[in-house]
């Protein structure tokens, strides 16, 4: 039996996913796999793939498959893959994650858990408006929200159908957010 574990995490911009998601690859020592992270490193170097996605970046829009998929291909087939990861802000539409699924499907891997931090809008904007990320400006910020919820809410109802949506309440302090991640994670 395979004991890899599989972790997706959803949730808006703002929930605190990218810091919990980071928390729990570290207790884990498992890959912290963020889409985001990838292409604003791709956009601070300069990449090929950087000076594709900046603009979709910039304005708060998803940047388009093609750019991603072969990117989360690649990385899911990396050795230290094997053990694990975390995918954080990946998928952010339902369309990836039927890609996932036959990705996953395809590397006889699969998810173990499936997490949602769940957080109040207006928290999301007030914590958005102060973390001050490039992409975070009024207007952008906006954008997200609204992108997440035309196109990423979507995504809960995906894994909510197959039954292996776990919520978890973001909207507390940051260790007790933790916690309940781990709690999930890691039972008993
Ligand atoms: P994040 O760090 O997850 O908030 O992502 C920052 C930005 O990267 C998003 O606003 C999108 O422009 C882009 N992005 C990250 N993940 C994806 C994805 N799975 N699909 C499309 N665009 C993405």
């Amino acid at each position: 039996m395979s004991k890899r574990i599989g972790v997706i995490f959803l949730g808006p911009p703002g929930s605190g996913k990218g810091t919990q998601a980071a928390k729990l690859a570290e207790s884990l020592t498992i890959p912290h796999i963020s889409t985001g992270e990838i292409l604003r490193q791709a956009i601070t170097e300069k990449t090929e793939l950087g000076q594709q996605a900046q603009a979709y970046v910039e304005k708060g829009e998803l940047v388009p498959d093609e750019l991603l998929l072969g990117l989360i291909q690649e990385r899911l087939k990396q050795p230290d893959s094997a053990k694990g990861w975390i995918l954080d802000g990946f998928p952010r539409t339902v369309a990836q994650a039927s890609f996932l699924d036959a990705l996953l499907e395809e590397l006889a891997d699969s998810y173990t858990f499936v997490l949602n931090l769940a957080v109040p809008d207006t928290v999301l904007i007030e914590r958005l408006m102060q973390r001050g990320r490039q992409d975070d400006t009024q207007e952008t910020i906006a954008r997200r929200l609204q992108v997440y919820i035309d196109q990423t809410a979507p995504v809960l109802d995906y894994y909510g159908q197959k039954g292996t949506l776990n919520h978890i309440d973001g909207n507390q302090p940051l260790d007790a957010v933790t916690a309940a991640l781990t709690a999930v994670v890691t039972p008993g």
